[in-house]
């Protein structure tokens, strides 16, 4: 058996060597390293992909939540709300440019950004909510428009974990992650659904005006050549890095697919095992049962396969993984909420069951495009044999 990795990016690039290699090169040899034809081109094969009006590459997904949010003009005070269990760039950006982060809990099935708490936490200091498509799912896009559309808030999406996937509306439309709220942003760091090879990351959005205002941002707050008209930033994405994603980006569907084939059989190895609570796809009647994966509208593009372990035996199941060589994570394993840099007196341990319950019974598995049946059986008997031991 193939030694196993939570990610394996050697393996996927032997697929790919030939036309990463000879793009790198191509890179070089044009000297066009900043802003050169690869970034444009990447942009406008990335905006067809996800059809989208504008994609604006910078440096990272970090930078480009940062980006959004001065795009739109937040000011200090401002409230911005977000999911409680997520990872720390969300909340950091909005607490770098002195807004106020609110974080609020999430739902136990989806892992996403709960609409109620959503609601129960609008003041009328609350300028706009960042829902977060956690390991790959759409955050429950309906309500999260309805509630900003009847408090007049923006919605910037935060798509790190989601591009490539979809989200499929009440009324049956269906649209790309990242395309449905005012600004999105994604990242395109190396573990990532659509990763580089380095540091990168995008914003989109299908307003004109405020692309344009962020195309000055991403540049210094340039409009025109040295006339410094706003306060930017300097966030790119190389012209090495565009190359990859070009030679990338046509097989993200199918790396998508290659995901979620591996989430199915362990669904299905996991099926009826006690205290074992598999990922919940909330496929809004693309299924009828809530655990059956759909690809014909891509509602899951499992970032992660992330299990719950309701035994209190989390930790003593990642060690049992660990000594029999199978990586695995905890994502998250402290809510922002306590974490130091993030505490804020507004907050009630009562406000946060279910995140609170989550940090302890979460654990995610090894999830790539390479895995193949003899591993994903390999770890799936390993995690049988430790919770029915
Ligand atoms: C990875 C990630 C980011 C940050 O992306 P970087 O490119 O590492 O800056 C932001 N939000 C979420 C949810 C992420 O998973």
């Amino acid at each position: 058996m193939k030694k196993i990795q939570m990610v394996d990016l050697k393996g996927q690039y032997a697929h790919i060597k030939e036309r990463v290699d000879a793009s790198v090169l191509e890179v070089i040899n044009s000297t066009a390293f900043i802003n050169g034809p690869e970034v444009h081109s990447f942009q406008k094969e990335l905006e067809e992909y996800l059809d989208v009006k504008h994609v604006i590459p910078c440096a990272n997904g970090t930078d480009a939540l940062q980006i959004a949010m001065m795009g739109l003009g937040l000011k200090p005070g401002d409230e911005v709300i977000t999911a409680d269990f997520t990872f720390a760039a969300t909340v950091e950006v909005i607490a770098l440019l002195q807004l106020t982060p609110v974080l609020v809990d999430v739902e136990q099935d989806s892992f996403n950004i709960d609409p109620d708490a959503i609601r129960k936490a609008i003041t009328p200091n609350t300028k706009a909510i960042v829902p977060v498509h956690l390991f790959g799912q759409a955050a429950n896009m309906d309500e999260i428009m309805a509630i900003a559309k009847e408090h007049n808030l923006y919605v910037i999406e935060d798509n790190a974990q989601g591009i490539g996937g979809s989200y499929k509306f009440n009324d049956k439309k269906v649209a790309k992650t990242g395309t449905i709220g005012h600004v999105a942003s994604t990242s395109f760091f190396p573990s990532k659904n659509l990763g580089c090879y380095g540091d990168g990351g995008a914003i989109f959005t299908n307003d004109d005006d405020l692309a344009h205002t962020i195309r000055g941002i991403v540049n210094h707050g340039m409009y025109v050549r040295y006339h410094h008209d706003v306060v930017g930033v300097n966030s790119r994405l190389d012209s090495i890095q565009a190359a990859i994603l070009r030679a990338k980006l046509p097989n993200l569907d199918n790396y998508n697919n290659a995901r979620r084939a591996a989430a199915r059989k362990y669904n299905k190895a996991f099926e009826g095992v006690k205290n074992i609570v598999t990922p919940k796809v909330k496929g809004n009647d693309c299924a009828t049962r809530e655990d059956v994966i759909c690809d014909t509208c891509n509602c899951h593009v499992f970032h992660q396969y992330t299990l719950r372990v309701l035994n209190s035996d989390r930790d003593a199941l990642a060690k049992h993984l660990n000594d029999n060589g199978i990586p695995c994570g905890v994502y998250y394993p402290i809510p922002l909420h306590n974490q130091k840099a993030y505490q804020d007196d507004r907050y009630n341990e009562a406000d946060f069951p279910v995140t609170n319950q989550l940090v302890k019974e979460v654990i995610s598995l090894p999830m790539h495009t390479e895995l193949d049946d003899e591993q994903i059986d390999f770890i799936t008997k390993t995690v049988i044999d430790f919770v029915n031991q």
